[in-house]
């Protein structure tokens, strides 16, 4: 089978190539290197640098390769940034998707597996978050993956292309080799930060606000390995090509962990005491995110492998520790 991935050089992307090679599927890259990283790429993938928004690029791409599956990862994630710059999120993430959707249109591909996120139910309505829960995003980047999935749908009535959209809670973790992790320009993640302090890096560790409506007054996510996230895709591809059935799925360990709670297992981890800073609450973040990852389960077979804080925090332990300014080092 051969798999086209976008955003291949990016923190998730890159780690779903790993796998895809490890599975012997050929593999295709396509990143525009903006926030992605040429080394992250798979040695054994052949690589394309263009843009999603370059039509003539993408058709040209999908008239060489007969490509079976598309796994689309590029797109901006920065909730901070969709919001002083909204325009980006719709110019990237819709029309980028949109000239995507053409070109796959007119080429006949017609399988796409593609990240959405936890950000698009905004402040959620139950804990655990179900599928079938309302969607209210707070922020322009958890919209334009809603309206992303909204596209998807009507343009697969139209012309029966098949997509499943995974809704990632909290990506975090890194490839077991070491060889690539997360390596993001501002890096405005938890665990990278965190892990910042003892690679000394930075001073200490700000928690964003610790009179949220929780056990410690910190806020709950629900962390989730990248590795186990790329192997959702894979089950997504394979789901898509035995049924054809078009689904949306959340992927998360279906567990909370608090900030404190991770600073803790980081400490542990690392052995360093990792001193930390209450600070006030970053706007758009709700107190308490945890996903149901029943339907995923049950219907993808997926079961995450990492789902102790600790482990995940031990593989981007030995990724940071080894690699301190990223691809850089
Ligand atoms: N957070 C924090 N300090 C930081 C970065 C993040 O306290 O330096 C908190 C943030 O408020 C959120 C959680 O850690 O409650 C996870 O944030 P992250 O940015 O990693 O992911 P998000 O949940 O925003 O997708």
């Amino acid at each position: 089978m051969a798999v086209l991935v976008l955003g291949g050089a990016g923190y998730i992307g890159s780690h779903t190539v790993y796998e895809l090679i490890d599975r012997g599927e050929d593999t295709i890259v396509i990143d525009n290197l903006q926030t992605g990283h040429i080394d992250a790429i798979h040695p054994d993938s052949k690589f394309y640098k263009g843009d999603i928004r370059d039509k003539e690029f993408l058709d040209n791409v999908f008239k060489k390769e007969k490509i079976d599956a598309v796994i689309h990862f590029a797109a901006s994630s920065l909730v901070s940034e969709s919001m002083i710059d909204p325009l980006k999120y719709y110019d990237n993430n819709l029309y980028g998707t949109m000239t995507l959707l053409r070109s796959m249109v007119e080429n006949n591909v017609d399988k796409i597996i593609f990240s959405s996120t936890a950000a698009t139910y905004g402040e959620p309505e139950n804990i655990p978050i179900k599928e079938t829960d309302r969607t209210v995003p707070i922020n322009t980047y958890g919209e334009t993956k809603l309206s992303m999935e909204k596209m998807f749908k009507w343009v697969s009535v139209a012309h029966n292309i098949k997509y499943v959209s995974l809704r990632y809670f909290n990506a975090a973790g890194a490839h077991k080799s070491g060889k690539i992790g997360e390596d993001h320009l501002p890096e405005t993640h938890l665990i990278p930060l965190i892990l910042q302090v003892p690679n000394n890096k930075r001073e200490n560790v700000k928690i964003f606000g610790d009179d949220y409506d929780t056990k410690d007054g910190t806020c709950i996510r629900d962390y989730i390995h990248v590795t186990d996230l790329a192997q959702a895709h894979i089950l997504a591809i394979d789901y898509l090509k035995k049924t054809g059935k078009s689904d949306i799925f959340n992927l998360g360990n279906g567990v909370g962990f608090s900030v404190k709670e991770i600073i803790d297992s980081a400490r542990k981890v690392t052995g360093h005491p990792i001193p930390a800073e209450i600070c006030p609450r970053r706007s758009g973040d709700p107190a308490k995110l945890i996903a149901s990852n029943e339907k995923a389960e049950r219907i993808l077979g997926w079961k995450p492998v990492y789902t102790k804080p600790e482990n995940i925090i031990e593989s981007a332990w030995r990724w940071h520790k080894n690699n301190p300014s990223g691809f850089k080092d």
